[in-house]
């Protein structure tokens, strides 16, 4: 498998006056070229802090503080921000959940598409504006030429994504982040988009990085998926073994709180307990005080990530052979 980015180890941090919220406390995360990888969690769990150190977009009180972000064989946070400022305009791009916040209210989209593909390459206004037109007509967008005229607010919210990711892949990136790119849309728009998306980055041969807290997303547009939980990537595998034969106690807890058609439940389960607090967080594993399935080791330990299948990798002392770092 050849790796596009690998994240060893992150560490990204915030100094409030409260003290120092542990964002994100070790996190590893494997892409594979040409693939879609969903990263999952509740709010609060570090995955937007993931998607933002990637880019290096962290603003102070935040402050990377260790680790290593492989990219296309550089460790990003080694470059200039100079070079960084390059990579986040043609190797890297992000959508996110409000176009409409991302889009210039300013400008008619087709003019924001050409200037970004005109950024990108040698190219005359009138041709970056023809290639911005056929890119409104590739995300399926009747009457691209119209549409192309028209400001950001008078697009519906379904129509504005389409042009957000008609911008973002005009570059043709090597990478996409995409955090929570449908949450904001009706379900059948959300369907539509993630179709699109899927079509659209095997055209142009780019990874996908799929932030979400929905699990039914990660389903339908993901390969892999990576469960975050305060701050570390808790288990990562195919989607069929995360998503089927989940082994981390909070991943089975994730998936019992999705709702079945016909499940004659009045009430759906949610995970007992709350998220923890980030500046001091529980001991040794951080799930221990909402998982039933704690030992005395859990308290004691941080678990290391083991592999229990081929490409299936669970951090969780139910499974582990060594007690991990205290
Ligand atoms: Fe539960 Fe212990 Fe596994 Fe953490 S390490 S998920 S507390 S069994």
């Amino acid at each position: 498998m050849d790796l596009l980015l690998s994240v060893r180890n992150l560490k990204t941090y915030f100094y409030t006056y409260r003290g120092v919220v542990k964002a994100l406390d070790g996190v590893y995360l494997d892409l594979a070229q040409e693939s879609t990888l969903g990263l999952v969690g509740e709010t609060g769990c570090g995955k937007s802090v993931t998607s933002l150190s990637i880019l290096r977009l962290i603003e102070p009180p935040g402050k990377i503080v260790g680790g290593e972000i492989w990219f296309a064989g550089r460790d990003l946070l080694t470059l200039s921000p100079q070079e960084m400022r390059r990579i986040r305009g043609a190797e890297i791009a992000m959508i996110m959940q409000e176009p409409k916040v991302s889009l210039n209210p300013v400008f008619p989209v087709g003019f924001q598409i050409a200037e970004a593909i005109a950024a990108q390459r040698k190219i005359g206004k009138r041709a970056a504006r023809k290639e911005a037109v056929e890119m409104l007509r590739r995300v399926r967008i009747a009457e691209p030429d119209k549409v192309a005229n028209q400001y950001p607010h008078e697009l519906s919210g379904g129509m504005a994504q389409r042009a957000m990711i008609a911008m973002m892949l005009s570059t043709r990136p090597k990478l996409l982040i995409a955090d929570e790119p449908t949450s904001a849309l009706d379900v059948t728009t959300q369907a539509q988009i993630l179709e699109l998306l899927r079509d659209l980055v095997r055209e142009v041969r780019a990874s996908v990085l799929l932030i979400t807290h929905d699990l039914g997303v990660v389903a339908e547009a993901c390969e892999r998926v990576a469960v975050m939980y305060a701050g570390r990537v808790v288990e990562e595998g195919s989607v069929r073994q995360v998503l089927k034969e989940a082994r981390h106690p909070y991943t089975v807890g994730l998936l019992q709180t999705i709702p079945r058609p016909g499940d004659p439940r009045e009430e759906l389960t949610t995970i007992e307990g709350s998220v923890p607090d980030l500046i001091h967080p529980p001991s040794g594993c951080r799930f221990h005080p909402r998982c039933p399935e704690a030992m005395e080791i859990c308290r004691l330990h941080i678990p290391a990530a083991v592999e229990v299948a081929p490409g299936h990798r669970v951090a969780c002392h139910l499974y582990a052979e060594t007690p991990g770092e205290e």
